[in-house]
């Protein structure tokens, strides 16, 4: 078995950027990359929103950045995914390796949920299928968009995006909102969002890129013109290996104390701790945070 002074689980923006802090402190970590290296960002084509690139950047390249200043302060990076986890212990198994660390970072993200019907896929990241208005909603300036959700998520969604789109579908498969009534009347109450109720998404259509949705109600199947659609229908934190090792929320965030866990030596970093923001940015900082963390834990 390898004693490791710490090990990072996940190589996406937290990550790679505690890995970055923590190689330049000489802790030389050990970063376990997962079955996404360089995790979500990877998926799209252009990064507008992350400081320091005027002209934006394209995800994988942005990552790969990443990883090459990582690696060029001494990081190593293992090839695998973690499987099982004995926190207590701040052991981890991938496969018949099994890795100790002084300290350890989860880092291990969230999955958006997707619909898994035709043309999501293929119209993903950057050609109209977006899971963040936040990232995305600019490039439909003046654009008819959809947003798929009827809880508090969705909402926001739909309300950020009329900043810049002419009009904004909210189509939800129930005929009433999951979001607070607040959330749900400010909704309402904007001028520029239609609400389609009873209504599912059963295809994305198009050429190259997103030009219609095929819905269906109870009664009818029809073609809603539109060039780009949102899926706010939730994310899964990627902490199903640790759950009832570490404290989590009901929805499995890990929880803590900045970027300290309910467990001693155990950092958390990034989408698998945070619901609100889930952007590139705040997951580095979080990864920035828990590496000098990490380091004044070590050095105690
Ligand atoms: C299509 C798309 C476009 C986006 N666009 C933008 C944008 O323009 N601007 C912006 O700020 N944000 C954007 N985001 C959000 C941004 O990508 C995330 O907020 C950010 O990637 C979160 O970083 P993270 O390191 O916490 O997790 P992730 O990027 O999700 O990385 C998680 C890492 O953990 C690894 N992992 C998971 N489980 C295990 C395991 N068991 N063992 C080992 N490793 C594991 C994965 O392989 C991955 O490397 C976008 C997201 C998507 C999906």
């Amino acid at each position: 078995m390898n004693l490791e002074n710490l090990v990072i689980v996940g190589s996406g923006c937290a990550g790679l950027t505690a890995a970055i802090y923590g190689a330049r402190a000489n802790l030389s970590p050990l970063v376990i990359e997962g079955i996404q290296p360089g995790g979500q960002l990877t998926t799209t084509s252009h990064v507008e929103n992350f400081p320091g690139f005027p002209k934006g950047i394209g995800g994988f390249e942005l990552m790969s950045n990443m990883r090459l200043q990582a690696e060029q302060f001494g990081t190593r990076f293992l090839s695998a995914t973690v499987e099982r986890a004995n926190l207590r212990r701040k052991e981890l198994f991938c496969g018949d390796v099994s890795i100790r660390g002084k300290a350890i970072i989860i880092a291990t993200g969230a999955s958006p949920r997707l619909l898994n019907i035709p043309g999501e896929r293929e119209f993903f990241g950057g050609k109209g299928v977006s899971v963040c208005a936040t990232c995305d909603g600019i490039f439909f300036k003046d654009r008819e968009v959809a947003v798929i959700g009827g809880g508090d998520s969705a909402c926001e969604e739909a309300i950020f995006l009329t900043h810049f789109c002419s009009k904004v579908y909210l189509i939800h498969r129930r005929d009433q909102l999951r979001a607070s009534k607040i959330m749900a009347d400010r909704l309402r109450a904007n001028p520029k969002i239609e609400i389609l109720w009873n209504s599912v998404l059963r295809e994305i259509c198009g050429r190259e890129k997103v030009t219609s949705l095929r819905l269906t109600t109870e009664k009818r199947e029809w073609e809603l013109p539109c060039n780009a659609v949102f899926l706010a229908i939730g994310h899964s934190p990627n902490t199903q290996i640790f759950e009832g090792q570490v404290e989590c929320d009901g929805e499995g965030y890990i929880k803590g104390e900045g970027v300290r866990t309910s467990l001693d030596g155990i950092f958390v970093a990034g989408d698998c701790c945070d619901c609100h923001y889930r952007q590139a940015i705040t997951a580095s900082a979080m990864g920035a945070m828990a590496a000098i963390t990490a380091e004044r834990y070590l050095y105690e």
